[in-house]
């Protein structure tokens, strides 16, 4: 799709998004509620009538231009959307080839088990769809768009009415299957980790437009503004100057040669890249890091750590260390930084008096 508009009313929900997706790939649209993700799944579903831009499937062999309209059934796309009904009165296996029209029942019936198998629900083949969880429900659903072998899957949160342990499971047999039948797929969640899972490359979106576009590791190691940074998860926000290069933090200096001296400058840390060691004497002085508070998380612990740097200013800082590590309150510790996990910005007000 190019130069996508869509509004409802006087509410501009997408705001010019280009977006392209290959054959086999999984492109994740994520971002916060009311971003306009689900506006564009069914814009590319055809549920949403085009109101500005383009969209085509397949390098333009069917495109739908401004002005007409092309309904979901007459494009070659596979639907599974977060309340996805099935056809109460078909058993399972009936939903799944319901839209295999024209090929063999021996051939439709095939092909059908062949998906519930993949999908863990070859057993259920019989059974009726008030018979079934809403996992399984899930699970069906996605059989049956993926059935007649659509050029693009398109998957509006198709996994948020399960809970996390079989969540696990059937998004690894989910990506397991779009990957081997090939289709593209476009998918919507608000989910960063699920994003970074599923997706060959996501477009992270804000306010109808998309901020940054890239592979999971792009968008997470490159962040390209501090809402990329945040929306990955909690991050420490330390302010400073560049001075030779170097804004000086409560944790350090942190490298910032490619901004202009004296610009006042974001630094964001995320809480995995503060290395904490305990120490045995606190230093000459009596200014120093300390720790106010331990908690374990279970795979790691979460340490509240209150730094003095060397200017002698102070900052109230989240550590998250792997494994248990529970210093006693007050313990004086050092603290050192993974530079990677470390981003900097210049700060808002910079930007807006430029
Ligand atoms: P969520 O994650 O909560 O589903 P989203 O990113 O999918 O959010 P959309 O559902 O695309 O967001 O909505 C984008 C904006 O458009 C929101 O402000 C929403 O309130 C508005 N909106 C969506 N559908 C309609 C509609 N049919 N009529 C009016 N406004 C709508």
């Amino acid at each position: 799709m190019a130069g996508v508009y869509h509004a409802f009313g006087r509410l501009a929900a997408v705001q010019g998004v280009d977006l392209e997706v290959a054959p086999g790939e999984v492109v994740c649209l994520l971002g916060p509620s009311g971003c306009g993700k689900t506006t564009l799944l069914r814009i590319a579903a055809g549920l949403e009538v085009l109101q500005r831009g383009s969209v085509s499937l397949t390098g333009g062999a069917t495109a739908v231009p401004h002005g007409r309209h092309l309904p979901p059934e007459k494009r070659n796309v596979g639907l599974a959307f977060q309340d996805s009904a099935l056809f109460p009165h078909l058993s399972v296996l009936e939903n799944v080839t319901f839209g295999l029209k024209g090929e063999p029942v021996p051939q439709r019936r095939k092909r059908a088990l062949g998906l519930l198998e993949q999908l863990g629900m070859a057993a259920y083949a019989e059974a009726y769809p008030h018979m079934l969880s809403g996992g399984q429900q899930q699970r069906v659903a996605l059989a049956r768009a993926l059935a007649p072998a659509p050029q693009l899957m398109l998957l509006d949160e198709p996994f948020s009415s399960l809970d996390a342990r079989l969540r696990d499971r059937i998004r690894d047999d989910t990506l397991h299957v779009l990957k081997k039948v090939g289709a593209g797929t476009l998918l919507v969640t608000h989910d960063p980790e699920e994003a970074m899972f599923m997706a060959d490359r996501i477009a992270l979106m804000r306010e109808g437009r998309i901020v940054q576009m890239g592979t999971p590791r792009e968008l997470y190691c490159h962040p390209c503004d501090p809402f990329v940074v945040t929306f990955f998860g909690e991050v420490n926000e330390l302010n400073g100057e560049v001075r030779d290069g170097c804004v000086q933090t409560p944790v350090g200096p942190v490298g910032a040669g490619w901004l202009a001296e004296g610009t006042r400058a974001q630094v964001m840390v995320r809480p995995e890249a503060l290395r904490i060691t305990e120490r045995d004497e606190p230093p000459e002085g009596h200014r120093y890091s300390h720790v106010i508070m331990a908690k374990l998380l279970g795979r790691s612990s979460l340490l509240h750590i209150c730094a003095h740097g060397a200017d002698g200013r102070e900052a109230h800082l989240h550590a998250r260390v792997p494994g248990v590590f529970l210093p006693a309150e007050g313990q004086p510790v050092d603290i050192h930084l993974d530079p990677s996990q470390v981003f900097v910005f210049p700060s808002r007000a910079t930007v807006a008096g430029a």
